[in-house]
């Protein structure tokens, strides 16, 4: 598959989870996961309303079948059916009639924008509302509504998915996803198919006999609670992550940007920008900040995980975010595959970054009789291969990886990797299992 086709597969999958109300916790959450379940084995979990969780408890389980308001002249607005931004995420259940004066402000608009639904949200304090655009607000008539929420806020579960992908090293790469979102693509829709077609990919190639280096953990978690929730009930197991990237708005038009782990300097900080810098592409650079998604939980200073996270346009920098603007259209295949494509080679790279000792350091060690030495000149492609021999001979000397050897020689890792295999081959390099350097 190329990354057009998968692209398109993201897109397909997208557009059947878009229309799902979903939440932090709720049937959304589990329809959401069964349908990922047709591409990926995945299992789900449910974690009871009320389990402590670090600092936090789960919370109530939310579900809602209905919304909406009656005006004066009997017309239905800010119907839940027609949008489910329309309704404030976790809304308490309402039925009862109220002037306009009382319902106003359980009314959100977007004064600047004023032709789109915000999504608003209340999950740690119970309360109601309505969302709905500026211009339709400013239409309201005064007089009596009839206000009605048909929701559940009671004693159930929190559910999240997980799909772990075994392989030879319990050495883990950890993708996170958060699946808490309505009706919106890029943020997080976005983020949700990525990592439903890494996932697939992965078994596949699993499947197929490809033996896998790392562990591959995917998680589908709502976001915060549910990266809460998952380390309190895997602490043992955080010690594997040797890798984590949150997968979130990667499917508008913006240029590619990673954002950096907490110390800005790990292995896959140093992958990422590889591949990004060799891809062709535009791209931008942020460190770490404690703001943003789910790398606020695993990068915390008591687990310190290196998670960084690869998006397009980051949250809140996109004038459709968090609103009825961030659909289907602002999200395309064509950038969807992009960003899958840079996934793909960031696991690439993971998977082939090792470090070995050249076993023949006393002089360069006779190519010519061992075949890897082009006497014709040819494609700048054996050029380069042949550059690379000379850079993976000096250079492995058990304190750099093939990854640092690449960013020195200014080469892309594939071809760096390559040279190594053929020096493997020849027995001129042995692995260095001591180095702790990426
Ligand atoms: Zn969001």
């Amino acid at each position: 598959m190329g990354d057009k086709a998968h692209g398109q597969a993201m897109y397909d999958l997208m557009r059947r989870l878009y229309p799902i109300c979903r939440s932090i916790t709720g049937n959304g959450v589990r329809e959401t996961l069964q349908i990922i379940q047709e591409k990926v084995a995945l299992t789900v979990h449910e974690v009871p309303s009320g389990t402590p969780v670090l600092d936090w408890n789960v919370p109530k389980e939310w579900n809602i079948r209905d919304a909406y308001l009656i005006a004066p002249d009997g017309t239905k607005i800010a119907d839940f059916q027609a949008h489910n931004l329309h309704v404030v995420s976790y809304s308490v259940p309402v039925r009862q009639r109220m002037s306009l004066e009382a319902l106003r402000p359980h009314l959100h608009t977007l004064p600047d924008q004023p032709d789109i639904i915000p999504y608003r949200t209340s999950y740690y304090n119970e309360n109601w509302g309505f969302c709905l655009t500026h211009h339709q607000f400013e239409t309201l008539p005064d007089g009596e509504y009839e206000v009605v929420i048909d929701s559940t806020l009671e004693d159930g579960a929190l559910t999240y998915g997980e799909c772990v992908i075994p392989g030879a090293s319990t050495d883990e790469v950890l993708i996170t996803c958060y699946l808490c979102h309505p009706s919106m693509c890029n943020d997080n829709l976005s983020g949700v198919v990525l990592a439903a077609q890494l996932a697939q990919v992965l078994q596949e190639m699993q499947a197929a006999g490809e033996a896998l280096r790392y562990t591959y953990r995917l998680l589908f978690i709502p976001e915060t609670i549910g990266a809460i929730t998952w380390l309190a009930q895997n602490r043992d197991q955080v010690a594997h992550i040797k890798h984590g990237i949150v997968a979130t708005c990667l499917g508008d038009p913006g240029r590619l940007t990673y954002k950096k782990t907490r110390a800005g300097e790990a292995e896959l900080d140093h992958t990422v920008m590889h591949v990004l810098a060799h891809s062709g592409f535009d791209h931008a650079v942020l460190d770490f900040y404690p703001l943003g998604s789910d790398e606020r939980q695993f990068s915390s200073p008591g687990f310190n995980l290196p998670v960084g996270s690869i998006m397009r346009t980051p949250y809140g920098r996109f004038s459709q975010y968090h609103t009825s603007a961030d659909d289907l259209a602002l999200v395309q295949p064509e950038y969807l595959g992009e960003t899958f494509e840079m996934y793909a080679q960031v696991v690439a790279v993971l998977e082939g970054n090792r470090t070995y000792r050249n076993t023949h350091p006393y002089g360069e060690p006779q190519l010519g009789r061992r075949g890897l030495y082009r006497t014709v000149g040819g494609a700048q492609q054996i050029a380069s291969l042949q550059e690379a021999i000379m850079w993976v001979l000096n250079f492995s000397d058990g304190t750099h990886s093939l990854l640092a050897i690449a960013e020195r020689a200014n080469l892309p890792f594939a071809t760096i990797r390559a040279a190594a295999d053929a020096l493997l081959a020849q027995a001129l390099l042995v692995e260095d299992t001591t180095d702790s350097s990426f």
